[in-house]
């Protein structure tokens, strides 16, 4: 009969409609642990710093100041963890910027091999201090279809992560690799490695391998959320592979530009 046929279809839709209210609320649980998450990390990175930036002035205010070389040392470490303050608020405000959608992306045809002149200046510093020898290898004629800006960010910081998690002295290298319609480009250390079960995670805000050694070297722990970000805001895609004998290859891939 009609009636009783209506009211079934009614009754499944009833059901559909709870089902998927289900799975709506434990998306806005799983959101919300996500947000808490963020804020205890953050309240606690900055944390950090700020103590050892209090401890340290008033040991020298409590006369630490009478002695020179140990006065020296006080200070220092007052200035590297106001860098490293700084450097944490610059990486969340691009954070912030970019899941707002307020980090303007404009795609348009570069030439890689111009990028990598300016990523190559932008890292000679770091490059210098570790010894390390930065080769890039791009063919002059290729073009990908990126934004400048976003892509000088996220090639600085895959280039310093490799040079500070690599050897001093070794190598890093820029390479592209053409695939098709893409563009793959790569930065290869001689560093550790990152471990199979770390891979996935890497790219996930305040994520680290060894906590201690990279808040030791200045690390965010934002760096590599930030290339995955970018990357994808410009329609490319980013992984990392082990390398033989050893260290990383952190690559993105990004749409070519027809020659
Ligand atoms: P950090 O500021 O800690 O370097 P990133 O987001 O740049 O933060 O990197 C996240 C973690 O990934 C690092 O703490 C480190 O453990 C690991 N990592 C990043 N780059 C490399 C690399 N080239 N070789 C080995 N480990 C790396």
């Amino acid at each position: 009969d009609p009636v009783s046929e209506q009211s079934e279809q009614l009754e499944r839709t009833i059901e559909q409609l709870a089902r998927e209210r289900d799975l709506f609320e434990a998306e806005i649980r799983r959101l919300e642990t996500v947000r808490r998450d963020f804020v205890a990390n953050v309240s606690h990175e900055l944390r950090t710093p700020v103590s050892i930036i209090q401890a340290n002035a008033e040991t020298l205010l409590l006369g630490g100041l009478d002695e020179p070389a140990t006065a020296r040392r006080f200070l220092d470490a007052v200035r590297r963890n106001a860098e490293r303050l700084g450097q944490l608020i610059s990486d969340l405000l691009d954070i912030s910027r970019i899941e707002a959608g307020r980090y303007e992306i404009e795609l348009e045809p570069l030439s890689l091999s111009s990028v990598a002149r300016s990523v190559s200046c932008s890292v000679s510093e770091t490059c210098r201090s570790r010894s390390v020898v930065f080769e890039v290898d791009i063919d002059p004629q290729l073009r990908v279809c990126a934004d400048p800006r976003a892509l000088e960010q996220v090639l600085v910081n895959l280039v310093e992560n490799a040079v500070e998690y690599g050897p001093k002295g070794g190598t890093v290298e820029l390479v592209a690799v053409e695939q098709d319609a893409a563009v793959r480009i790569e930065v290869r250390d001689e560093g550790p490695g990152i471990a199979p079960d770390h891979r996935s995670r890497v790219f996930e805000r305040f994520y680290r391998v060894d906590p201690g050694r990279s808040r030791h070297m200045g690390g965010t722990g934002l760096g590599l959320a930030i290339v995955k970000n970018l990357s994808e805001a410009m329609g490319g895609e980013v992984g990392v592979e082990p390398r033989a004998p050893e260290g990383s290859c952190f690559w993105i891939r990004l749409g070519k530009v027809a020659a």
